[in-house]
């Protein structure tokens, strides 16, 4: 028997797999394209928040998704490296020359903020004698990146003498939202203003760059960016696109018509029965108060379950197991008293909720956090596994 027809007939036992369904991303991408006339971008930095970024970069092509975001200049260059031609903009350059020649060469839109970045982009382009393609980003508010309105017009000055001079086009105008995602956030539509001041300022320079963009997912699906008078083109969307709630005065995800793309399995390494008053785990957190049959799951922090969520659980059989006790480096241990548990079980930590598994949106809250942090943890220790591709069953 070969081994790839072993591999069909019994599927291989595996201690941990992110099941990652792009049909499921397919569909959001399908929601969001509904919910804009903008063009819409799908951001796939930091591995597709966990997702795994060449098949999902691969798969929104497949889908027509002409622009492609990353944060890094090196995220970039790993998708050209695997093939990638089309669009793509990094907006998270730190002063390394040699990066920006390489994305400057493999026609990379960059994100520029400063005059130091614009003067290192334009010798890039000279030096391989191509046009430099950038998004110029003004800072609306968020006071993170881009630059303040003081500084604005000169960078904007400088930029246009450069593409009069043939080293850059400037392809694109941007920014970044506070609270995209709440629709009642006031300051939404203060930076949707401060976004038309730096335009006209962009105008007045005698430049007309084809992609205006500042609203993110929860902007998009908030109704925030068709009511605040975005004078947009574009939108960057990352995490709606895995299915995901951008945040929580939304809804989830299943209120915003979105399918949770990840789903994190593990198999039972053990079944055993523990006495009352038996701790469970480092320092003893959790103590038995009956006969406890007890499963261990092989999967931990390493693998980016947070360890400080409280009181979460898993689905086994049906069931929701808790987790009994401190999450550990590798593992965890999982109450499966009544359950009928045996090793090899398959355990499904978050999944897109269908069977009444918990979501990454509620381990999320088990832990404080937002789901985007759930996903975008999952570690490289838990290999990616792909169904529903385009094209096929
Ligand atoms: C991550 C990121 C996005 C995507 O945001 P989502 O909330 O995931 O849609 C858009 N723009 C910038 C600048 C980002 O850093």
């Amino acid at each position: 028997m070969t081994p790839s027809s072993t591999a069909s007939t019994h599927p291989e036992v595996l201690r941990a797999q992110a099941v990652v369904d792009l049909s499921a991303i397919a569909a959001n991408i399908d929601r969001l394209r509904a919910a804009t006339s903008a063009e819409v971008m799908i951001v796939v930095k930091a591995d597709a928040y966990g997702h795994g970024m060449a098949r999902v970069a691969a798969q929104a092509r497949r889908l027509g998704i002409a622009w492609l975001g990353v944060a890094l200049p090196e995220e970039a260059l790993q998708l050209r490296a695997e093939g990638d031609t089309g669009n793509i903009l990094a907006w998270l350059a730190t002063p390394d020359q040699s990066t920006i020649d390489e994305c400057v060469e493999q026609r990379v839109d960059l994100g520029i903020s400063t005059p130091w970045a614009l003067g290192q982009i334009a010798d890039a382009a000279r030096r391989h004698g191509v046009i430099a393609r950038i998004h110029l980003k003004i800072d609306t508010g968020l006071s993170r990146g881009g630059a303040s309105a003081s500084d604005w017009s000169e960078l904007v000055e400088l930029s246009a003498r450069a593409q009069a001079d043939s080293t850059i086009i400037v392809d694109g105008v941007w920014s970044h939202l506070v609270s995209g995602e709440d629709p009642d956030a006031a300051v939404t539509g203060e930076q949707a203003r401060a976004f038309v001041d730096a335009l006209q300022v962009v105008h007045r320079a005698g430049l007309n760059p084809t992609w205006r963009h500042l609203a993110n997912s929860g902007a998009v699906l908030s109704g925030a960016a068709s009511e605040n008078g975005f004078e947009h083109t574009m939108v960057r969307c990352g995490i709606a696109a895995y299915g995901i709630t951008p945040g929580r005065v939304l809804g989830d995800s299943i209120q915003l018509g979105l399918r949770p793309a990840m789903t994190l399995q593990a198999r039972l390494a053990q079944v055993k029965v523990i006495p009352a008053g038996q701790g469970v785990s480092y320092g003893h957190h959790w103590i038995a108060e009956r006969e406890t049959e007890v499963g261990l799951v092989p999967i931990g922090y390493a693998d980016g379950l947070p360890r400080t969520a409280v009181a979460p659980s898993v689905w086994i059989s049906g069931r929701r197991c808790p987790v009994l006790g401190r999450i550990a480096m590798d593992q965890c241990v999982v109450d499966v008293t009544g359950v009928d548990a045996q090793p090899g079980d398959e355990v499904i930590v978050f999944g897109p909720g269908d069977l009444g598994e918990p979501t990454a949106e509620e381990w999320a809250e088990w832990a404080g956090t937002i789901g985007y942090e759930i996903v975008t943890r999952i570690g490289p220790r838990v290999p990616r596994r792909y169904v529903g591709e385009v094209g096929q069953v």
